[in-house]
């Protein structure tokens, strides 16, 4: 059975439609992008302008060694010795 061009026209719309369900989401897509941008950036930056120490966190909340970062690209270029006991209080 030869198909008429209607036919042909859905089947390929229905190709494409599973094709995008495949792929992964918009957002995951965007963050592997910029991960490429800022990767890129970071082999082209020189790092001349670097920050003073300032507070990191390992997670929300939880404060980490301080750094310093490049103002340009916010690679970390220098972490601070971390004295756990400093952090708990102990002698
Ligand atoms: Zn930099």
């Amino acid at each position: 059975m030869k198909e008429t061009t209607e036919q042909i026209k859905e089947r390929h719309d229905m190709e494409i439609k599973e094709s995008s369900e495949r792929r992964t989401s918009e957002i995951e897509e965007m963050r592997e992008r910029h991960g490429r941008e800022i990767e890129e950036l970071r082999e082209k930056c020189n790092h001349k302008k670097v920050s003073d120490w300032m507070e990191s966190q390992w997670a929300p909340g939880h404060g980490g060694p301080r750094v310093k970062v490049c103002n340009n690209c916010g690679l970390v270029m220098d972490t601070e010795k971390w004295n756990l006991n400093v952090e708990v209080g102990v002698e």
